[in-house]
């Protein structure tokens, strides 16, 4: 089978990481701190916080936010659930936005609009999450204008784009909001194993996101409640948690962050061969913004089904059956039965149910390569005819 998504580990990686198990400091060493300057400068964002996992940092960017019981959180129909589930980790409620039908991104039509219903109907976000889906990056200046008249703030869901710009420069670096997150588990674009980052230009975000990452315990006297009761002494301000990285995995990223260009510049190539690849198939390619370059995590399709004459679970299983690892990212998080009792998306994202009765990824990963893109086609012109 030949999987969607996949990562590549080279023999420097593999030294990084050996290198800090023969070292002093398997966690809180020096290598998350220099691994958080390297994602930091990269981004041009002012600081970074290294956390477990993204959705961690999804979690504590939330909390650094402010959200709590009595706030909504509105995101993206079209994501993968932990988007979605950082706010209700905050006892928040969260609701969905529907998508734009040719980024697949949310749509900031249709977010303009319930927030004007949200307005009339006093319930405004506290949060909105846009996700950069594919790698591909939302329409963050108009969001960002939203944010300024509506008075909520902004948590970019950048799991899928690191490497990827918007308007000439790196998502990341937090021009049009207020914390960013990264994912690193293996599928995405670096890995670290598992693992995420949270930039931010703003120094008091970024504390409270430290502060939370580890139990929210301070040894910074500035941070103290009380004086010292010695050279022991440290304080728990907040109830955090351990979302720690280790310096195991930093390193890992660290590596892999030496070749992200790399990776992102090689499943450019390998998109815009499947474009060639495609064309005269009943399928619709990626459309791309111009203001933009996507990181390319997923090389998402939609079927023309009705020149296809098959089903879209027919074609899927084709696909399987044939050794190729498709898969349907996502299945709109409203629809989740989690959700669903919650009464999320009361209002319906028609795009988002088009979308889902259309999607299929496609494998993209650094080493694919020509030869099982070329399978990949061609087991899709069979499942299609
Ligand atoms: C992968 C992913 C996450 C969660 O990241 P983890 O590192 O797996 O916790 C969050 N949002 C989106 C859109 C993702 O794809």
């Amino acid at each position: 089978m030949i999987p969607y998504g996949r990562q590549a580990i080279s023999e420097a990686d593999i030294e990084a990481v050996v290198r800090v198990l023969r070292s002093d400091w398997l966690t809180q060493g020096p290598e998350v701190p220099a691994f958080e300057k390297t994602v930091a400068e990269y981004c041009g964002a002012r600081h970074a916080v290294a956390a477990n996992s993204g959705t961690s940092a999804l979690h504590l960017a939330c909390l650094a936010l402010g959200v709590g019981p009595g706030d909504v959180v509105w995101t993206s129909a079209i994501t993968f659930a932990a988007s979605a589930n950082c706010a209700l980790y905050c006892g928040a409620r969260a609701d969905f936005v529907d998508i734009d039908p040719r980024t697949f991104n949310m749509s900031v039509d249709a977010l303009a609009a319930k927030l004007e219903r949200a307005e009339a109907a006093g319930e405004l976000p506290k949060v909105v999450i846009p996700v950069h889906l594919c790698g591909q990056p939302c329409e963050m200046e108009a969001i960002h204008a939203l944010g300024r008249k509506y008075g909520f703030r902004i948590l970019e869901d950048a799991s899928h784009a690191i490497g990827a710009r918007y308007r000439g420069a790196p998502i990341g670096n937090c021009r049009y909001s207020d914390i960013a997150v990264f994912s690193f588990h293996p599928v995405k674009v670096i890995t670290t194993g598992e693992g995420g980052m949270a930039t931010t230009n703003d120094p008091a975000l970024a504390k409270r996101m430290q502060l939370l990452r580890t139990h929210g315990i301070t040894r910074d006297a500035e941070d103290m409640t009380r004086p010292p009761d010695g050279p022991w002494y440290y304080e728990q301000v907040a109830l955090g948690f351990n979302y720690r990285m280790t310096d195991v995995h930093a390193a890992l990223g660290s590596s892999q962050m030496r070749r992200v260009d790399e990776f992102v510049a090689a499943r450019r190539r390998m998109a815009a061969r499947y474009g060639d690849l495609l064309s005269g198939l009943p399928v619709q390619t990626p459309w791309q913004r111009p203001d933009a370059a996507s990181a390319w995590h997923l090389y998402v399709i939609r079927l023309k089904l009705q020149e296809i004459g098959r089903s879209h679970r027919d074609v899927f299983e084709a696909m399987r059956k044939a050794e190729v690892g498709v898969n349907l990212h996502y299945i709109p998080v409203y629809r989740q039965p989690y959700y669903a009792t919650l009464g999320a998306c009361g209002d319906g994202c028609p795009e988002a149910e088009r979308y889902y009765r259309e999607a299929l990824t496609l494998p993209l990963f650094p080493e694919l390569g020509q030869e099982r893109q070329e399978a990949v086609v061609k087991a899709l012109r069979g499942a299609c005819s």
